[in-house]
């Protein structure tokens, strides 16, 4: 899985909208099958980073 901003997603396999985390297992467990897959995601990493969970 890459997190690139910048990177060109237009070759990707598949689109994943929503970086939580069935967003981001589905991009892992894809990944594991060679199935390359871009995780778009509205919130700032910054943000995601700091939503507090037990
Ligand atoms: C206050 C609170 C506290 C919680 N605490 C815990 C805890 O301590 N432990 C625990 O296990 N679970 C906790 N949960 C539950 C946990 O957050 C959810 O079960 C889990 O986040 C669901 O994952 P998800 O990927 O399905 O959805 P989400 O985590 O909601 O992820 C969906 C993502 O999609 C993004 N998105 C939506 N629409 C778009 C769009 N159009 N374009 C781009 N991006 C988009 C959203 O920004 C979001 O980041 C808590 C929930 C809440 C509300």
């Amino acid at each position: 899985m890459s997190a690139a901003k910048t990177e060109d997603i237009s070759t990707v396999d598949v689109g994943i909208v929503g970086g939580g985390p069935a967003g981001l297992m589905s991009a892992i467990l894809l990944a594991r099958r060679g199935i390359t897959a871009a995780v778009i995601e509205q919130r700032s990493e910054q943000e995601i980073r700091t939503t507090h969970r037990a």
